[in-house]
C-alpha cells in the first residue's frame, strides 16, 4: 500500500484515539460561515449548523488550469485530478499519456502512471532548471525529501521517459478526443521557440501547473487575504499562531500556501502548541514557509537537473 497509505492510517487512528472528544462528520459540505463563527453544512440530505469558540479552516487546493488549443477535447485532465483518479480511483486516465506543465507533482504523477501501467511519452517542465543550484542549501538535511524525489525520478529514468525542461505543449489535437500533441522549447517568458516543435500520438494530455489555495470559507469568514505573488495566488493573512486577522479563525495546510501533505500536518498541531511547532518544522527543514512552493519547485528541478547530468552523452540543458 506504501508509506502514504501507513500514514494515513496512523492519522485516523490518532484521531479515533481523540474520540468522543473530537466527532468525525463524514459527507459534510459547508455553505456557509456566519457571525460568531457559526459553520452551515449540508450533510446526508439534512441542514446543519454548529457553533464553536475557535474555528480552524483547512480546505486545501485545486488545480491551477492554464489553457492551450485543444485544451477541452476529451483526454485533456488536470494533473491532479488525473492524480486522484490513479492514486484514489484506481483508474488509469489513459494508455499514452503526456504530461506537460511545471512542478514536482508532474513527477508523482508521472510515476504512479508507469506503475499503473500507462506509457508516459514524455514529461514537460515548463520551467528552466538554470539558478536552481542557487538553491542547494536549503535542502540539506532534508533526507526524506531528497530519497522521495530520487526515487521519482529513478522511475522515470528506469522507465526511460524523457524529462524535458522548458518545455510546453503547445497543442492538443484530435476530432472527437485527444489523438496527438504538439509541444515545443519555450523560452523564459515561457513562449514557444519557432522550429523546435514536435508532435508526438497520445491518447490523454495531463497538464499540471500547480495548485491554487481555496480560500472560499476563509472568505466566507470575512478574513483579510494577500497576494501572494510565487504562488500567483492570494492567501489568508494569519499570524505565527495561524490565526487569522478575524479573532478566533484558524487556517492550515494548503489553504495557506501549497506545501504537501508534511507541512499541512505540522501546521494542523493544536492552537496552543502551534507557534512552537510551526518555529520547530521551520527550524528543521529551513523552509521558510511563505516561499515553500517555490523552493519545493526549485528542489525538484535540482533532482532533474543532476538526473539528466548523469544520463550518458547527455546535455546539460535540452535533452530534445
Ligand atoms: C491529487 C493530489 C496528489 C497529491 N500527492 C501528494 C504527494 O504524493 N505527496 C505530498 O506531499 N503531497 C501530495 N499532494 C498534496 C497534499 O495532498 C496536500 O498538500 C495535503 O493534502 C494538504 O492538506 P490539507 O488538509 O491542507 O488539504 P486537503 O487534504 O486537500 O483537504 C482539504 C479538505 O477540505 C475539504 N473541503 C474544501 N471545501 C469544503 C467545503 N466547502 N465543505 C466541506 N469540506 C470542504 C475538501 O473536500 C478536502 O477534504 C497531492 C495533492 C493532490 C491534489
Amino acid at each position: 500500500m506504501g508509506k502514504d497509505y501507513i500514514q494515513g492510517t496512523k492519522l485516523i487512528r490518532e484521531l479515533e484515539h481523540y474520540s468522543p472528544k473530537i466527532e468525525l462528520i463524514e459527507d459534510a459540505a459547508i455553505w456557509g460561515i456566519f457571525a460568531d463563527r457559526e459553520v452551515a453544512f449540508l450533510s446526508k440530505g439534512k441542514n446543519e449548523e454548529l457553533k464553536s469558540q475557535k474555528l480552524i479552516i483547512a480546505e486545501g487546493a485545486y488545480d491551477r488550469p492554464m489553457p492551450f488549443p485543444g485544451w477541452t477535447l476529451p483526454g485533456v485532465f488536470t494533473g491532479g485530478s488525473a492524480l486522484r483518479m490513479v492514486k484514489t480511483e484506481k483508474v488509469l486516465p489513459g494508455k499514452k499519456v503526456l504530461l506537460t506543465g511545471t512542478g514536482p507533482l508532474q513527477l508523482v504523477l508521472a510515476t504512479q502512471l508507469l506503475q499503473a501501467g500507462a506509457e508516459v511519452v514524455s514529461v514537460l517542465e515548463a520551467a528552466s532548471s538554470t539558478g536552481a543550484w542557487k538553491y542547494l542549501h536549503q535542502f540539506w538535511g532534508q533526507w526524506e525529501l531528497i530519497k522521495d524525489g530520487l526515487h521519482y525520478l529513478w522511475e522515470l529514468r528506469r522507465g526511460k521517459i524523457p524529462y524535458l525542461t522548458s518545455h510546453a505543449i503547445i497543442q492538443a489535437r484530435g476530432e472527437q478526443e485527444v489523438n496527438e500533441a504538439v509541444y515545443a522549447r519555450v523560452d523564459r517568458d515561457g513562449k514557444p521557440i519557432p522550429g523546435t516543435e514536435k508532435t508526438v500520438e497520445v491518447d490523454t494530455v495531463c497538464t499540471g501547473h500547480g495548485l491554487i489555495p481555496s480560500t472560499r470559507l476563509s472568505r466566507l469568514c470575512g478574513c483579510e487575504h494577500k497576494y501572494e505573488p510565487c504562488l500567483g495566488a492570494w492567501v489568508p493573512c494569519h499570524d505565527e499562531s495561524m490565526e487569522t486577522t478575524v479573532p478566533g479563525v484558524f487556517v492550515a495546510g494548503d489553504s495557506t500556501g501549497i506545501a504537501g501533505a508534511l507541512v499541512a500536518m505540522e501546521e494542523g498541531f493544536p492552537v496552543p502548541a502551534q507557534e512552537q511547532v510551526i518555529q520547530k518544522a521551520r527550524q528543521e527543514s529551513r523552509l521558510d514557509l511563505p516561499r515553500k512552493h517555490q523552493n519545493i519547485t526549485h528542489f525538484f528541478f535540482l533532482l532533474g537537473l543532476l538526473w539528466r547530468l548523469s544520463l550518458p552523452g547527455s546535455r546539460l540543458w535540452s535533452t530534445r
